[in-house]
């Protein structure tokens, strides 16, 4: 016997759970989140992140997220981050498959979307870090608290969440969804949300879509995001969007397991390798293949783990001068776990990591850094890691999933990883997050309507 509710939401990432919020702020009368993970594995890829990124005034709506006068030191500077920056910055390397509408809309809802955020509970503090265009104000406790907090709130709204429930199968019948798990329960509802991430973590749909190069790569994230949700959605005729040969790929420490598990934020943040715009990356004979300096690296860093994959297999060297790694603001948890080289000389240093030395000061001088080649040198070895992948579904402002005919499916919504057509070559870091929270608050919002009108009629 399956029970009817007026929402099920597949997925308890921070997407699923900010459209289950909405949708019981406006007026949904029972919401049930379906959660493939146990639930002490429970968290989603949201579990283990740091950061949105939303337009904002400065100063002052650091102190209004952080709930503190003077959050930001004056020492430092903060400047305004306005709806034009946050375009510029999305659309760096823009790529046809973007779908344009979206992103405008998802930018200029995202400072609204952060003040709901904060109305429902969530803290931010700020932290600089030594990396040019990084983004220093961080959700507090980082992802853990983001997803904490978003328990919380859906708790204390009435929402009920089910864990072990792996999604097998969906579809609309007589009126309503039904929505089957893997051990045969089942729930029946007027409007169901996905938000069960991307694909990154199916050997199959990673080979098909990304290509061979990608069948073992380490993820960032959680085992659980299979893409399961997203091909029965396209199965059943929702449009498919974005770059599906595409993918959120970073440096990360050498010994990165093959996935990580929500309650691991601190060890995935510390295996993040971002501090190469300061050095030269090379690969494993020490020749130089990406432009490390080209811009921030929190616009660059995706770029970078996909072209390690493409171009180094997934390998590379990031090399630092002695006076970059004598920086006091130089990322310490490079020491943690890596064996880094070090030597007096670019020579010395070549012959320590095996690779040409004739080569490998090419590269270094050749990246116009302005070394000396006898300074003292580190190199630290990195993997890269893969994030999430690009291609999904498309979707309208509204969160609705759209049909082949190019009209909304009548009661379904998308949010978060599983949404394509909105990163490709540049991702601006800490806008996945915001993704999934404007199209989690408006698809949650639309799912309750949809729920409520097609109750009443
Ligand atoms: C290590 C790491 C760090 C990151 N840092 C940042 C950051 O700082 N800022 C940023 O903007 N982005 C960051 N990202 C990307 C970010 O995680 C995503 O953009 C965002 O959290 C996605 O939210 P989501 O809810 O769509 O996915 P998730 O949080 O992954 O949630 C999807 C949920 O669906 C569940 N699920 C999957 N399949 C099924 C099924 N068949 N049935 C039921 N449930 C299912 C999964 O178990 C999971 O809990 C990071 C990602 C990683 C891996």
């Amino acid at each position: 016997m399956s029970q009817l509710v007026d929402i099920v939401v597949i997925g308890a990432g921070s997407a699923g759970l900010l459209s289950a919020i909405s949708s019981l702020q406006a007026g949904a009368r029972s919401v049930v989140v379906l959660e493939s993970a146990p639930e002490y594995l429970a968290g989603g890829n949201s579990s283990l992140t740091k950061n949105l990124r939303f337009i904002h005034n400065g100063r002052a709506m650091a102190d209004f997220l952080s709930g503190r006068q003077d959050s930001v030191p004056s020492s430092d500077r903060f400047d305004p981050y306005s709806g034009s920056d946050f375009l510029r910055d999305w659309l760096r390397l823009s790529d046809p498959s973007f779908d344009r509408s979206l992103i405008r809309s998802i930018i200029e809802r995202s400072e609204k979307t952060i003040v709901w955020m904060h109305s429902i509970g969530h803290r931010w503090k700020y932290e600089r870090t030594i990396l040019p265009g990084a983004i220093n104000l961080h959700l507090d406790g980082g992802g853990q608290g983001l997803q904490r907090r978003n328990l919380m709130a859906f708790f204390s709204l009435g929402g009920r969440i089910y864990f072990n429930a792996t999604i097998e199968h969906f579809a609309f019948d007589s009126g309503h969804w039904v929505v089957t798990d893997s051990v045969g329960r089942t729930w029946k509802a007027w409007s169901l949300v996905l938000a069960a991430g991307g694909f990154e973590a199916s050997t199959r749909l990673r080979v098909k879509h990304l290509g061979e190069k990608w069948r073992s790569v380490p993820l960032r994230g959680v085992p659980f995001n299979t893409g399961h949700v997203l091909e029965t959605a396209l199965a059943m005729g929702a449009r498919p969007s974005g770059r599906w040969d595409s993918c959120h790929a970073t440096p990360q420490s050498l010994d990165a397991p093959a996935h990580r598990h929500p309650g691991q934020m601190h060890q995935a943040h510390a295996a993040n390798r971002y501090a190469y715009p300061l050095g030269v990356v090379v690969d494993a004979s020490g020749r130089r293949f990406f432009k490390e300096s080209e811009d921030y690296g929190n616009h660059t860093y995706a770029s970078l783990g996909a072209a390690m994959i493409e171009k180094a297999n997934g390998f590379a060297y990031q090399v630092f001068s002695g006076e970059v790694v004598a920086n006091p603001l130089f990322p310490k948890h490079y020491f943690d776990s890596d064996s880094s080289y070090s030597a007096r000389t670019l020579r010395q240093l070549a012959h320590e990591l095996a690779v040409s030395p004739e080569t490998f000061e090419e590269s270094i001088l050749e990246s116009g850094k302005g070394y000396s080649i006898q300074e003292g040198w580190y190199a630290f070895p990195t993997r890269s890691g893969l994030t999430f992948t690009y291609g999904g579904l498309k979707v309208g402002i509204d969160g609705s999933v759209i049909g082949d005919s190019d009209a909304p499916i009548k009661g379904l919504f998308a949010a978060g990883e599983i949404v394509g057509g909105l990163f490709g070559p540049g991702y601006p870091g800490g806008s996945g997050l915001t993704a999934g929270a404007v199209l989690g608050r408006a698809s949650g919002a639309s799912a309750a309507l949809h729920a409520l009108n097609s109750s009443q009629s």
